[in-house]
């Protein structure tokens, strides 16, 4: 198929194609030209409710089949993305920006993910447990949540729905998804998928529209019992307090503020292309990306050069041109953040070594951009920049280093170069984040845990941990057993 048949401008109920009920739409621009791919249904509360009631009603026979069928079922939809990567690749890059190098990465996740949970869906053991009473047994297993309400940001629109329609699948729950309004395609494009994959009707349901009444609905419907998102710490915390009312199980993939220290005793040329990856990757969009940069005394000027020499020859252009390297930045108001970041560090004695501002394309390209001489009082420090833009912050000693990068309200991912192994142990002991890169850049993996501490949020992605936040844990006791 080619991409055009997996732009679905419907929303999917209970195996249904279908448009907002007052026929509303909302349009889908390409961030690298501002033109428009196409609209999507602006559904609302009364659609979710309805994809809600189909969640449910499939609920039932979905969790009761064999986890090997529900396995074949979830290997079929693997199959089915890897058969159709190409199309979901021009998708994925005509609507988020992306180069297709990296949205073929993305994709392949997607079927990563997908494929690792249909392996896990057939592990989900529970226990006997050695019994204090003579005549009674005591038995473990583990229950699908039920209905789980997906909600999913537009930096990786394939992937983070593949981490969370996997495990839930996989235990047996049923979904309905709601991907940002920016990046909706690749939201709806698992809908046909799932088709295609035979997983019947009802099972996973997509809805695009407003995200103030979607959110709503899926945070207080009681037949819904668990959120997933993955977003903003801002959304989060609001999608927390709304879910309070039903008491609904939570998973929370928020924000980040990575560091990432580069200490004297480092392999610089890795430290460098770390550096490269953990920054650049999606134009600097991804909630992992490096916040701020730490150099040692020693190595600080090296690395800044050799950092600012490397992002000068970045490549910039459209995602479907090919060697791009860093594509537009998803819209015009990330474009300003980025502007007004770095403004408000070089009022504040940064040191624009590459970049500093939009770029000569136009529209939401960015360039690349390192500062040097960054300080605690940048609102870069502190904010989510999201964006192509590196500040170095230099340091004196470890100690230091491990103070600075802890002194976030966020702990999702960090990095650190050194060749000391004490000091590796040591330092990744002392980082308070959740995913930790030791001379490494680029860590995800559909084998690994993913998620993070503090307000970075709760709950882990892939993995063999991946499942516990789709199941609850049942204890039966069977008595008179007269034993
Ligand atoms: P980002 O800054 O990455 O766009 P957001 O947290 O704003 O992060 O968005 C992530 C997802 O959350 C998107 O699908 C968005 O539409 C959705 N969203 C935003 N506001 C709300 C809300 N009030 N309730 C539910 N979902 C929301």
């Amino acid at each position: 198929m080619s991409w055009t048949e997996f732009k679905r401008e419907e929303i999917h109920l209970g195996g249904q194609w279908l448009g907002a009920d007052g026929g509303k739409t909302l349009e889908v621009l390409d961030p690298a030209t501002g033109e428009r791919i196409g609209t999507v249904p602006e559904a609302g509360a009364v659609e979710t409710r309805r994809a809600i009631e189909a969640a449910h009603a499939a609920l039932g026979e979905w969790s009761r089949r064999p986890a090997a069928e529900r396995a074949a079922l979830l290997r079929n939809l693997a199959a089915a993305i890897l058969a159709n990567q190409e199309a979901l690749v021009e998708l994925l890059t005509r609507e988020q920006g992306k180069p297709l190098a990296e949205a073929r990465g993305e994709v392949g996740m997607s079927a990563a993910y997908i494929q690792w949970f249909a392996e896990e869906a057939r592990r989900l053991y529970g226990d006997v447990i050695p019994s204090p009473w003579r005549d009674r047994r005591i038995l473990v297993t583990k229950e699908p949540i039920g209905v789980v309400g997906a909600i999913t940001p537009w930096n990786f629109p394939s992937s983070m729905l593949a981490r969370k329609i996997g495990p839930a699948l996989a235990a047996g729950c049923t979904v309905v998804a709601k991907p940002a309004s920016q990046t909706p395609y690749s939201g709806l494009a698992w809908a046909a998928l799932a088709e295609i994959a035979g997983i019947p009707s009802g099972v996973l349901n997509v809805v695009t529209g407003s995200a103030r009444e979607i959110g709503g609905e899926l945070t207080s419907n009681p037949l819904v019992r668990k959120i997933t998102f993955t977003g903003s710490t801002s959304v989060g915390k609001t999608l927390l307090a709304q879910g309070a009312g039903t008491v609904k199980k939570m998973s929370m993939e928020l924000g980040g503020n990575a560091p990432f220290i580069v200490f004297d005793d480092a392999d610089l040329d890795r430290a460098v292309q770390g550096a490269m990856a953990a920054k650049f990757r999606n134009a600097g969009q991804t909630c992992v990306c490096t916040n701020r940069f730490y150099a040692q005394d020693g190595i600080h000027d090296a690395f800044v050069e050799r950092l600012s020499e490397a992002t000068r020859a970045l490549r910039v252009g459209a995602g479907l041109d090919a060697g791009t390297v860093i594509g537009p930045m998803i819209d015009d108001k990330a474009v300003a953040k980025a502007e007004a970041l770095v403004a408000d560090a070089t009022a504040k004695g940064g040191r624009v070594v590459v970049g500093g501002g939009r770029h000569e394309r136009g529209f939401s390209f960015f360039q690349p951009t390192v500062i040097a001489d960054a300080s605690n009082d940048m609102e870069l420090a502190r904010e989510e920049i999201f964006g192509p833009v590196a500040p170095v912050f230099r340091f004196r000693t470890e100690e230091e280093a491990v103070e600075r990068a802890n002194d976030t309200e966020f702990g999702l991912a960090c990095y650190f170069y050194t060749n000391d192994l004490g000091r590796a142990f040591r330092v990744s002991e002392r980082l308070q984040y959740g995913i930790v890169g030791v001379n490494e850049g680029l860590v995800t993996t559909e084998v690994a845990p993913f998620g993070g501490v503090k307000e970075s949020g709760f709950g882990s992605e892939g993995s063999k941990y991946g499942l516990d936040d789709y199941v609850s844990v049942k204890y039966t006791c069977i008595g008179g057993l007269g034993l």
